[in-house]
């Protein structure tokens, strides 16, 4: 089964589990999740694929989680002891 990488909103706050990104393994029948399923937080679905490495939104989510999600989390005080 394919494993689906969903990360928070941006304009939610979200919580330990869904601020970096989660892995849900999910079928392809399975209707994509609109929730994180610990803080009820609304996320949305980050295509990652094994060896599409160089694809648009892969380069975007590894991006993201590099820089801008870091920074943002530690200026808000909240997960600095995670990174
Ligand atoms: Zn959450």
């Amino acid at each position: 089964m394919p494993i689906y990488v969903y990360e928070v909103d941006e304009t939610e706050k979200g919580c330990r589990k869904c601020c970096g990104g989660f892995e849900v393994m999910q079928s392809l029948k399975d209707a994509r999740l609109e929730r994180c399923p610990e803080c009820g937080a609304r996320v949305s679905r980050v295509i990652q694929a094994p060896g599409l490495t160089h694809s648009k939104t892969d380069l975007h989510y590894r991006a993201k989680r590099a820089g801008f999600h870091t920074l943002k989390r530690v200026q808000k005080g909240e997960y600095e002891k995670m990174y």
